[in-house]
């Protein structure tokens, strides 16, 4: 594809595709148009079918909590206070004026309450809570930057509370959905394996046994890993993925760590078949990290030209004439009767033009209605791809078969 000097940027596709926009009123949080809109909440129901189909339950935990939560976890001192946005409400109808709140900077604390909402025994574990909730971070005002690096994001978390003994296979488990959705974009990865840090929480057979559960798994499966020595977190080891943009930039996405110093600090347990209190492993993973971020990165690595189920409209239905309007309304009824997204360029506008627009705006499909097609006996279009290809004429069923075939492999 381009290369990097000649690419746009996702800031520049976003305003001219209508996508999302950021406004000083909120730096670092990006407004969401409809098309935008439509990219976000595709990715999100692909996301929650992956999770779904392994075994995870969805949750929704508070955005505003009480900060001592926070320190309780140990993210107070170790994520650091200012990275955090901390409010004291003054309306307060009881007497906790002198009470911090903290806008939740991730998921893992709340999560834990959820765990401890009633006794939980062996036979639940492995559970596997997930949550697609929005988080707010302390960045520095010089740093945001359109949804590359944002102080309100979206993630894709999810805990999953285990026994040592199952560790290994919801690892794999992780690593097969992270694959089956990077490939789906095109992108190359590799993985990488943080280990024990000079400070670190647990103990260091504990360590060594959850390194060698990563790695094995990694092992197991023939992939491209490296090891980055001492740069795990100070509650466990994580596999970092690393993927690579088709303008050759490297970006970290998705994440999966192993904790032991949570259920350690909120107390976890499970009662074992023995009948005997046991703490759980908890495992922390994100697929796409933040959603801001993710689809920052994806309008630019496809420079715009989103994958036929991504894109906001995937057929642009061009008639030439007025005259061949009732035949473009047919036609894109039978489109969106299939689910398929359609947009009739109806304007007073030459065809050339509306090719042009359409092209621009980087729609997949356009459905061209002229004479011949509106005069054929059983429906017909002239099909063109957004690169300019000529699929030539097709019987609607045929484009309509291409269309939501190309949708349903996520090409
Ligand atoms: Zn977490």
């Amino acid at each position: 594809m381009d290369d990097q000097k000649s690419a746009k940027d996702h800031k520049q596709i976003g305003q001219e595709q209508e996508l999302f926009f950021t406004n000083d009123i909120a730096p670092g949080a990006p407004f969401w148009l409809p098309k935008g809109m439509i990219i976000f909440k595709e990715i999100e129901k692909y996301i929650r079918e992956l999770t779904k189909d392994a075994g995870y339950l969805e949750t929704s935990t508070p955005i505003m909590v009480k900060s001592q939560l926070f320190i309780e976890s140990g993210h107070w001192t170790k994520f650091g206070e200012h990275n955090m946005y901390n409010l004291q409400p003054s309306d307060e109808a009881d007497d906790s004026k002198s009470v911090s709140y903290t806008l939740k900077p991730m998921n893992c604390p709340e999560s834990t309450l959820l765990y401890r909402f009633r006794p939980r025994s062996y036979r639940e574990l492995p559970l596997r809570l997930a949550e697609i909730g929005r988080l707010h971070r302390r960045e520095k005002s010089g740093e945001v930057n359109g949804l590359l690096r944002v102080r309100q994001l979206t993630m894709d978390d999810a805990h999953i509370y285990a026994t040592e003994d199952q560790v290994l296979e919801e690892i794999n488990s992780i690593l097969d959905m992270m694959i089956t959705f990077y490939k789906n974009f095109g992108f190359e990865f590799d993985f990488r394996l943080a280990t024990r840090p000079e400070l670190f929480a647990g103990t260091q057979e504990n360590w060594a046994r959850a390194e060698k559960a990563l790695e094995d798994a990694l092992k197991s499966r023939d992939l491209k890993y490296s090891i980055k020595d001492q740069d795990g977190a100070f509650y466990g080891p994580k596999i970092d993925v690393h993927i690579k943009d088709s303008l050759g930039r490297e970006w970290q996405l998705a994440t999966v760590q192993l904790d032991f110093h949570m259920p350690e600090a909120f107390d976890l347990q499970y009662i074992d078949n023995d009948g005997t209190p046991k703490k759980p492993v908890m495992i922390h993973r994100a697929i796409l990290g933040s959603f801001e971020r993710f689809i920052g990165i994806i309008t630019e690595h496809f420079q715009g030209a989103f994958p036929v189920w991504l894109a906001p409209i995937q057929v642009s239905i061009i008639p030439i004439a007025d005259r061949h309007l009732e035949t473009a309304q047919k036609v894109a009824k039978q489109l969106t009767d299939k689910g398929v997204r359609v947009d009739i360029d109806a304007r007073n506008e030459s065809m050339q033009s509306k090719i042009r627009s359409a092209t621009l705006q980087k729609v997949p499909f356009m459905g061209i209605i002229g004479d011949k097609e509106a005069q054929a006996e059983t429906p017909k279009v002239s099909v063109r791809e957004r690169s300019g290809k000529d699929l030539g004429v097709l019987d609607l069923s045929q484009f309509v078969q291409r269309v939501t075939e190309d949708i349903d492999k996520k090409i």
